[in-house]
């Protein structure tokens, strides 16, 4: 089916049982309930009419004379924004609410740790022009916009995101395309920003079909939040046409919580996965939102129910202010142990680690292989029970 006829959340009816579409729960306009549905689903009056001041978030959330205090204080440092649809999905008596704990300025962000760094991946250093990383072989990282719908408490890269100085301006997206016209070994482009899906249509379609013309380079990828912060982009016709032009495309989200997993989102992958897009999902290892076995296997069984493949779940990185985010390494080993055998492998994401300086992805997991001698190898297995694998002799 074509994804033009797959324009509203009732027309999901035609692609999904009733029993899968069910576990996808409809969103209220919260606030917005006068808002007409023409403003409400147009992504535009979504950016425009984002939460960013204190007064609108207390129409939306209970908040203490404390917690206004902290506020004033945090989001002097690191702006509030916040779509009008991701703000409908925070219980506003709830001060645990996942949704809001990823998107309501605490005062934990004050708390600078000796251990957190500004750019603790090392992004600037391996930067052979401004706006693009250059640190594996074959791959680069294109920062086209440093906007994004939602600014996440938890961004790792909050020294540049929503930094009108830092603006990804035209010579920089223009250095950046030279560096990848030259240099022949990169196969491999991830456009992500803050969010490549917050430039206009015309801007993402010019910086693609620039990447298409290179003939080197193979595959392309897109960084994007907007499908779980503001999935009536993916409503957009042009937008879909655009990525249906530039094919193949490896689209990657960014989803935390199964709260996040709403019809209109939905709607979103779906359409996604129909213009030609394969959709992956990131997910950061977040302290009192997504720490346990259970919610992050909600969430990846959710996430295959939407057509999106649970790619990574990244320990949360050494970035200032986040060290509230942080849980024990030990947590990620112990929830992919806890997923392993009890859920499909497709479910399944790699928990990885990106090394504080710059050392890249390194997968950490539960160690399976219990004895080793000579031939042989004493393998466990998710319950638990060993088994012998004998090699052969030589390689
Ligand atoms: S969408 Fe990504 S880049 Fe943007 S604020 Fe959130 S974590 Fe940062």
């Amino acid at each position: 089916m074509d994804w033009k006829k797959i324009r509203t959340t009732f027309d999901l009816e035609q692609l999904y049982p009733h029993h899968i579409l069910e576990k996808f729960h409809d969103t209220s306009k919260g606030i917005w309930s006068n808002v007409p549905d023409e403003n409400w689903y147009d992504w535009k009056w979504q950016l425009k009419n984002r939460v960013e001041d204190i007064e609108t978030l207390k129409k939306i959330i209970n908040m203490t004379k404390e917690e206004e205090v902290n506020f004033e204080k945090c989001s002097a440092k690191f702006k509030m924004s916040i779509t009008p649809y991701y703000a409908s999905l925070i219980d506003s008596t709830d001060s645990n609410c996942p949704v809001r704990m990823q998107s309501v300025p605490y005062s934990e962000e004050m708390n600078i740790l000796d251990t957190d760094m500004e750019d603790p991946l090392a992004e600037e250093r391996d930067m052979p022009v401004q706006g693009l990383t250059h640190r594996y072989p074959d791959r680069v990282l294109f920062y086209a916009s440093n906007d994004c719908p939602t600014l996440c408490r938890h961004c790792t890269r909050k020294r540049k995101v929503a930094n009108p100085s830092a603006e990804s301006q035209k010579k920089q997206i223009e250095d950046a395309l030279d560096y990848i016209r030259q240099t022949k070994t990169v196969r491999d482009v991830i456009v992500s920003g803050g969010d490549p899906l917050c430039l206009s249509n015309q801007k993402l379609d010019y910086i693609l079909g620039e990447i298409r013309t290179i003939k080197h380079v193979e595959v392309l990828r897109l960084g994007t939040r907007n499908p779980c912060t503001l999935p009536m982009r993916m409503r957009d016709d042009e937008l879909l046409s655009i990525l249906e032009k530039h094919q193949p495309i490896h689209l990657n989200t960014h989803y935390n919580h199964p709260k996040e997993c709403t019809r209109e989102a939905l709607l979103a992958t779906t359409r996604l996965s129909m213009a030609g897009c394969t959709v992956g999902n990131q997910t950061v290892l977040l302290k009192g939102i997504n720490d346990s076995p259970e919610i992050m296997t909600e969430l990846c069984h959710k996430l295959l129910l939407m057509k999106v493949r649970p790619y990574y779940i990244f320990q949360c990185d050494l970035s200032e202010g986040i060290g509230h985010f942080r849980t024990k390494v030990s947590k990620g080993v112990e929830i992919i142990e806890k997923m392993r055998g009890w859920t499909s492998g497709l479910a399944i994401p790699h928990f990885v680690v990106d090394a504080p300086g710059g050392g890249g992805k390194i997968p950490l997991g539960p160690n399976y292989v219990v004895g080793h001698k000579d031939n042989k190898l004493t393998l466990r297995n998710y319950e638990h029970k060993e088994y012998d694998y004998y090699e052969p002799e030589e390689d």
